[in-house]
């Protein structure tokens, strides 16, 4: 029986994690960083909470006998990939990686990529204001709090802690969205520029569809690097078939 280890916090190592779950063969733990009150948790064995860093995660796969270190976390959650490489590579522990596929644009989008969030905090402190969708998620939303000529609609799970923007609403809310209801909000709140990160996947792209419709520029946060070492799987059923393959 080869024991994985998945860290999660997506719709990939979900599935992933009921695929091996359901297969006699393995034995799954998930682990989530506890950055979500409500979070949608992975069938079977999960864990909550941060490693420690490199060190305490490499103890882990010691400790637990891990055999192979599946890294299905954001595309965006770059230090715990980074760390995932390094205490796998300490370990002596295979890992893996899945990396959904980023979005590329299509005719009638109007992006403009930016390399963080908080170039596209800049971007717009450069221009005369206007009304902006923000859906970068809690941990950014205070880059754009000086911006008090924008305002802000801000699209997250759970409410942020920092500063946030003189003018903006919050709006609660988890996808997956329809293309119709994201066309009606930005309509309802005559959005003129959407921000969003590279994502990828199709739980959250009906903003780009909407925003394609109406016309809308979108400013593209691009991905930050992963570690190139640990090789990479765009679906949790790429993974899967990966990891039978080494059964
Ligand atoms: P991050 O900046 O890359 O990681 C910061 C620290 O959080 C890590 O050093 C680690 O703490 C802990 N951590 C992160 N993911 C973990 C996991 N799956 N299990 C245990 N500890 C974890 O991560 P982040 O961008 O804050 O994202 C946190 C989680 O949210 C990730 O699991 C990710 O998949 C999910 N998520 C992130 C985004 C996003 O836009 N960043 C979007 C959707 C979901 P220690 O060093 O103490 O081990």
């Amino acid at each position: 029986m080869r024991r994985v280890l998945i860290l999660g916090g997506t719709a990939e190592a979900r599935e992933l994690a009921r695929s091996l779950h359901e297969d006699a063969r393995f034995t799954v733990i998930s682990s989530l960083a506890g950055r979500v009150v409500d979070p949608r948790l992975p069938v079977g064995q999960t864990r909550i909470g941060g490693f420690g860093g490199p060190s305490g995660l490499a103890a882990f796969l010691t400790e637990h006998r891990i055999d192979v270190l599946v890294d299905a976390t954001h595309p965006f959650a770059a230090t715990i990939s980074r760390n995932a490489a390094r205490a796998a590579d300490d370990a002596g522990v295979p890992a893996l990686a899945v990396l959904r596929p980023q979005w590329e644009p299509l005719p009638g989008d109007r992006w403009s990529r930016v390399p963080t969030v908080a170039a596209a905090a800049g971007a717009l402190a450069g221009r005369d204001g206007g009304r902006a969708m923000l859906t970068t998620g809690r941990q950014d939303a205070h880059e754009f709090a000086t911006l008090d000529h924008w305002w802000f609609l801000i699209r997250v799970v759970d409410a942020p802690s920092g500063p946030l923007p003189a003018h903006h609403e919050l709006l609660r809310a988890r996808g997956p969205y329809t293309p119709d209801a994201e066309r009606a909000l930005l309509r309802a709140h005559d959005v003129d520029v959407l921000i969003t990160k590279n994502s990828g996947g199709d739980l959250v792209s009906a903003k780009l569809a909407a925003a394609r419709e109406l016309g809308i520029e979108v400013l593209m946060v691009e991905r930050p690097d992963r570690p190139s070492e640990v090789p990479a799987v765009p679906t949790a059923e790429a993974a899967y078939a990966a990891l039978l393959a080494d059964a």
